[in-house]
């Protein structure tokens, strides 16, 4: 019976299934990533973020969830402007992990 809406897919995450070694290789050469605490603070203050999407904090979430894809997209639009670095109230060098992640992804080319 159609009752004019949808309703939308589970967004249960299964984590024994999830490809997190990207996520995995990260951490063990910048280990204060794994500190990041999803406030948002660098997606605020993001120079590419209002036009493209582009979040450092749903970067690393899209990372521990395997959403390799997602992740490899958004690393286009970063200019490296450090901005999100500044205010990281971890302390994490968000501009060193986005380039961490673009050595790992040139090194798995291909095989996404
Ligand atoms: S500002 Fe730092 S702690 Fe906050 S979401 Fe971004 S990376 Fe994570
Ligand atoms: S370095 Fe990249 S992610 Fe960080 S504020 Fe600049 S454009 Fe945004």
């Amino acid at each position: 019976m159609d009752f004019g809406f949808g309703l939308n897919p589970s967004s249960a995450i299964e984590l024994d299934k999830l490809d997190q070694s990207l996520y995995a290789k990260l951490c063990r050469i910048e280990p204060t990533a794994s500190t990041c605490m999803a406030c948002g603070s660098c997606s605020a203050t993001c120079t590419a973020s209002g036009y493209s999407g582009m979040s450092v904090r749903k970067l690393l979430l899209d990372l521990q969830r395997g959403r390799n894809r997602e992740v490899e997209q958004m690393l286009s639009h970063c200019m490296l402007c450090g901005k999100c670095t500044m205010v990281c109230p971890r302390g994490i060098n968000t501009r060193r992990v986005i380039l961490t992640v673009s050595r790992l992804y040139e090194n798995v080319e291909g095989s996404l």
